[in-house]
């Protein structure tokens, strides 16, 4: 496909639609107001976990293409992307979510399970060290021609003044940029340690439980979660929010109460009743929406992004 386009955003969803668009043969300049290394995504655990994530149907096919994409990621260990196995497990007995059957779920014995836990299941799925896989996917961007400004838009008016193809992909960043006010920050907060010989990733999955726990290992890191405030977009950690993240990941995983923090991490989950993909014809150009994917854009990345092309495509034929 020839033609131009801008795509707003360097997150993990900009920056794979400007290399699914780019790799298409198109002219792709990305615009953001701030280095992917400091966004939301950068934020991110990141584990591949369709996450309360709507429309459930679109949801299902976008998150297994993303799935087979990671998956083949993690054969180059340069990417970031890791297969790792562990466990989900609960306080109260409760059902294997749907999409556990794409990644061979399987019900864990109890002497398999982690002490006040009744009910698992363990399974291998793509772990993805963000700051690692960002890097990656701007290299591949600028392989396949691409090229970063960095600028901020106050309306997309603006914005299809630059190319005849602008793809919004500006995360909790839309509120304001689209006038959606359906987008809602939910807020996140992660403490990353020490790996202190950590290889399997742990979550409690309890339904119902009032806090987030999650221990993601990275090959030197292990990233422990989490926080989940709606409507807060404060971007400074709490270090008492930390302390209290760190104290519940002991509880279950004692190695980590003596190991090293590295860092805090902070980010704005893009929510939204449900992911918007859309194109619209506006000022003579086609301006497509890529945003609202919650706490699941890096599970749903590949896919939504090879639909943007194939509606470019569809849009504007072989000559965008
Ligand atoms: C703590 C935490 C843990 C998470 N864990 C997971 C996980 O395990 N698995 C998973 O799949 N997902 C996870 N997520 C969710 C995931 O991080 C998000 O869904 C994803 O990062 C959204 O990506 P994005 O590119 O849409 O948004 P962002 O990463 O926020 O990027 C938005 C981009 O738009 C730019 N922008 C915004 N407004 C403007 C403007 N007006 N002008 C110019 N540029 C603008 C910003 O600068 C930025 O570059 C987690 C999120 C958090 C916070």
């Amino acid at each position: 496909m020839s033609g131009s386009a801008v795509v707003i955003g360097a997150g993990v969803v900009g920056l794979t639609t400007a290399v699914c668009l780019a790799e298409s043969g198109m002219d792709v300049r990305v615009d953001t107001d701030r280095p992917s290394l400091v966004t939301t995504s950068a934020a991110a655990g990141a584990m591949w976990d369709p996450y309360l994530v709507e429309p459930a149907g679109l949801v299902e096919r976008w998150s297994t293409a993303t799935l087979a994409v990671l998956t083949s990621l993690s054969a180059d260990a340069d990417t970031g992307v890791r297969l790792v196995e562990g466990t989900h497990e609960s306080r109260v007995p409760c059902g294997m979510p749907a999409w556990a059957a794409h990644v061979d779920a399987r019900p864990c014995p109890p002497g398999e399970l982690r002490p006040g836990f009744v009910h698992g299941w363990r399974y291998r799925a793509p772990l993805v060290d963000m700051p690692r896989y960002l890097t990656y996917l701007s290299r591949r961007f600028e392989r396949a021609g691409g090229r970063v400004r960095y600028h901020r838009y106050d309306g997309l008016d603006e914005a299809m003044r630059e190319a005849p193809v602008v793809v919004n992909c500006s995360g909790a960043g839309a509120r304001q940029l689209a006038a959606d006010p359906t987008v809602e920050a939910v807020r996140g907060q992660l403490v990353v340690i020490e790996n202190p010989g950590l290889h399997s990733f742990f979550c409690d999955d309890t339904p119902g439980a009032e806090e987030l726990m999650y221990i993601y290992p990275h090959a030197d890191v292990v990233v422990l979660g989490g926080t989940a405030e709606r409507g807060s977009w404060e971007l400074r950690a709490d270090e008492s929010a930390a302390e209290e993240i760190i104290r519940r990941c002991s509880a279950v995983e004692p190695s980590i109460a003596g190991a090293r923090v590295l860092e805090h991490r902070v980010g704005l989950r893009p929510v939204r009743p449900e992911v918007r993909l859309t194109e619209e014809r506006r000022g003579g150009g086609l301006l497509l929406h890529n945003y609202g994917h919650g706490g699941a854009g890096v599970t749903l990345s590949w896919a939504c992004a090879r639909d943007v092309v194939d509606r470019v495509r569809a849009a504007c034929g072989p000559t965008a």
